[in-house]
């Protein structure tokens, strides 16, 4: 076994390796970029070494470097993690030319599974089913056309090269084919540097199941069942779990037995996934193989009883598969959910920003109850509070993965773990997740693809005002913290309080709704004015940020988190946002606005599609920025003229940078 291994990877994978690598007593040198200095994953490793800026083709993809730190440091492997370097093919090569274990599969095997193209020419030669579309070599628009056509409408078009879901586009008649093949050729180029697409039918409420494979190099390879991935934004996966809801025991064999047979046909070694999209009648095809440890891995893990990591570093290190086929047996149900940074009401566009305040559920950081019952709650995580979630890097916080004895008992779980989860400082899923784990689909395992986008309208309700519960919890906080800080207006001991009225106005606003309570204080207890409506408010206790009151005949109690002028409320499973306005502050602000338009976040320009002296409508698109690996359309605010346009395609501009200038049109 290896003594030492290098990480090339950051965040919560590269911290969850280096747990299995400790375990097993083996060192681990960590990598890091400027913008990591203090991160996590360099904290958590034995040794650190500093590989460049920010910017991820800077550091982390550096391939040369990486290995050159790797033989510095004496290190036998280097293990990639996921994104990154993780398929890449030469990098791959690259390190068994020095003499170093890549540990993941051959690079040949990553080069026949890289192009989804070519992934698909070589399932059809080992009898995997595939997805009824064209995967050749020809390209031109009037020639996919007519295949589209052939297919039957609506077909989906894909980057060969894609990964990430990102270069799709769902195509739903042949007069749009030629528009969306540009866009598509357009992405997949500046995304991935190879235009080349496939075109295959778009199958209605398909479910993506995957199979887990694991192969050694003396020739076994396993499955690991399978996981249900379906519920997805985007294309991009949010709840994973494992075994998939309504799987019978012959298709788990067949589908088991096609992905053993995928990797076979490449000369695999080490963990994949084989994924496939099913239709609702069970029938499945072969999607993409990824060549890799999955970011879903733990839902395995929790079922199996195995540490897939341990399992990555034996099968490089020339051990044996540590089970057989028949040894493996599927043990309850587990579920992750991906709390990412990101604000699901603007369209999932992702937040950055520190996380100024983080409590967890009650959980075992990465814990694998090895023969006994696997541990309840698991989170993988690369942040602690107080780190910043940065734009330069996938916004994923955390994954929180929960174990139960069946398919209920694990969502429960979920549900609450969920409602324990606590962030403060930027915009999270975590809401978002908690009303899908509620909400019916999801409940009945009714599961496809399209279920987000299908529940839209209950998964997002409309906001309803702050219950008068969370509003005194707010009040009672903030009282709380003006004791704390000695400026309490009602025990403050300075001569001006008797000229203070003993009724105080205060106002909140959550979004655009405007909130007025009045406070008057009188014989140990408040008299709380909400909506006309008057509470008699007594606070019982409070350790922290917990606060227990009474409000009339019910007690309450929460966590109350001043951050500047917001106050979030955490009670009964809810997040609440409030501004406070405080009438002291601010005297003197103008809004700013008018005619600028500026970036939401830093990125770069990709696109600009509007020009100076044009006048333009509402809604209409403007230009195209890429941030965190994601295109953001910014337009426009209200009809106007476009004044000027102050960057071109390939800038890179700041948050907040005015990117065009915007006359009004009267
Ligand atoms: P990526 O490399 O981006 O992961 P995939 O080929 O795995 O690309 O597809 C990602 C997702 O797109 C799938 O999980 C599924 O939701 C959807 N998808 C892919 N192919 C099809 C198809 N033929 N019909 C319907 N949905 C599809
Ligand atoms: P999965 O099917 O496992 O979700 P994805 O293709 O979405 O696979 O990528 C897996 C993860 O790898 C992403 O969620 C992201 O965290 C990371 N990742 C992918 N590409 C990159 C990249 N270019 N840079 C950094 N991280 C990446
Ligand atoms: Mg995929």
């Amino acid at each position: 076994m290896f003594t030492k291994i290098l990480i090339a990877n950051r965040g919560e994978i590269a911290c969850r390796v280096a747990a299995t690598a400790r375990r097993m007593g083996i060192r681990t040198v960590a990598v890091y970029s400027e913008a990591d200095a203090g991160a996590k994953h360099v904290a958590v490793c034995d040794e650190a070494v500093l590989i460049g800026p920010a910017a991820a083709k800077e550091s982390y993809l550096r391939a040369e470097k990486l290995i050159e730190v790797a033989l510095a440091t004496g290190a036998q492997a280097i293990h990639p993690g996921y994104g990154f370097l993780s398929e890449n093919a030469e990098f791959a090569k690259a390190c068994a030319d020095k003499g170093l274990v890549f540990i993941g599969p051959p690079a040949s095997a990553i080069d026949a599974m890289g192009s989804k193209s070519a992934a698909k020419a070589l399932m059809e030669k080992a009898n995997v089913p595939l997805v009824p579309g064209y995967h050749g070599d020809q390209q031109d628009t009037a020639f996919l056309n007519a295949q589209a056509d052939a297919i039957g409408y609506p077909v989906l078009l894909k980057a060969s090269a894609g990964g990430g879901g990102k270069g799709m586009r769902v195509v739903e008649k042949s007069a749009d084919f030629a528009d969306a093949l540009a866009s598509c050729k357009r992405e997949a180029i500046n995304s991935f540097g190879d235009d080349k697409v496939l075109v295959e039918k778009y199958l209605q409420r398909p479910r993506h199941i995957e199979i887990q494979v694991f192969a050694d190099t003396h020739g076994n390879c396993v499955y690991l069942f399978e996981r249900d991935c379906s519920v997805q934004r985007r294309h991009q996966k949010v709840i994973e779990e494992a075994p998939a809801p309504g799987m019978t025991a012959e298709r788990r064999q067949a589908m088991g037995e096609a992905a053993v047979a995928a990797a076979g046909a490449v000369g695999y070694v080490g963990a994949g996934t084989v994924e496939f999209i099913a239709n609702q009648d069970g029938s499945f095809y072969f999607m993409e193989m990824n060549t890799r440890l999955q970011v879903e891995h733990p839902v395995t893990e929790m079922i199996t009883g195995t540490d897939l990591v341990e399992w990555q570093l034996r099968v490089a290190a020339g051990e044996k598969l540590p089970a057989q086929q028949t040894d493996l047996q599927i043990n309850g149900h587990a579920i992750e959910a991906r709390i990412y940074a990101e604000n699901p009401e603007k369209g999932f566009l992702p937040s950055i920003g520190k996380l100024r305040y983080l409590r967890t559920p009650q959980s075992v950081e990465f814990s694998l109850g090895h023969g006994t019952e696997p541990a309840a709650f698991r989170i993988d995580s690369g942040v602690r509070e107080g780190d910043t979630i940065s734009p330069f890097y996938d916004p994923m916080i955390a994954k929180m993965i929960v174990w139960g004895k069946d398919r209920t008992e694990a969502l429960a779980r979920m549900r609450q773990a969920l409602a324990q989860y606590r962030i403060v400082g930027l915009h999270t899923n975590i809401a978002f997740l908690s009303r899908l784990m509620h909400s019916d689909p999801f409940s009945h395992a009714d599961l496809d693809t399209g279920l987000i986008e299908r529940h839209h309208d209950s998964l997002f309700p409309a906001v309803v005002p702050p219950s008068a519960s969370v509003l005194a919890l707010a009040v009672a906080g903030l009282l709380l913290s003006e004791q704390q800080a000695g400026s309490d207006p009602w025990q403050s001991s300075h001569g001006w309080r008797m000229n203070l009225p003993l009724i105080r106005e205060l106002r909140f606003s959550e979004e655009e709704q405007q909130i007025a309570l009045s406070l008057q204080y009188s014989a140990g207890s408040y008299q709380l004015q909400i909506a006309g409506v008057s509470h008699t408010m007594q606070i019982r206790q409070s350790a922290g940020n917990q606060i227990q009151l009474s409000l009339d005949e019910l007690t309450l109690s929460g966590e109350v988190i001043w951050d500047g002028e917001k106050v979030h409320v955490f009670a009964a499973g809810q997040h609440t946002e409030l501004h406070y306005h405080d009438p002291l502050a601010h005297a003197g602000d103008a809004e700013a606005e008018g005619g600028r338009l500026t970036a939401p976040m830093p990125g770069k320009i990709v696109a600009v599609m509007t020009e100076k002296g044009r006048a333009v409508k509402k809604g209409e698109a403007l230009l195209i920025m890429e941030a965190m690996k994601m295109e953001h359309t910014i337009s426009a605010p209200h009809d106007g003229e476009i004044a000027e346009i102050l960057y071109a395609v390939g800038d890179q501009v700041s948050e907040g940078a005015q990117l065009l200038a915007f006359a009004q049109s009267n």
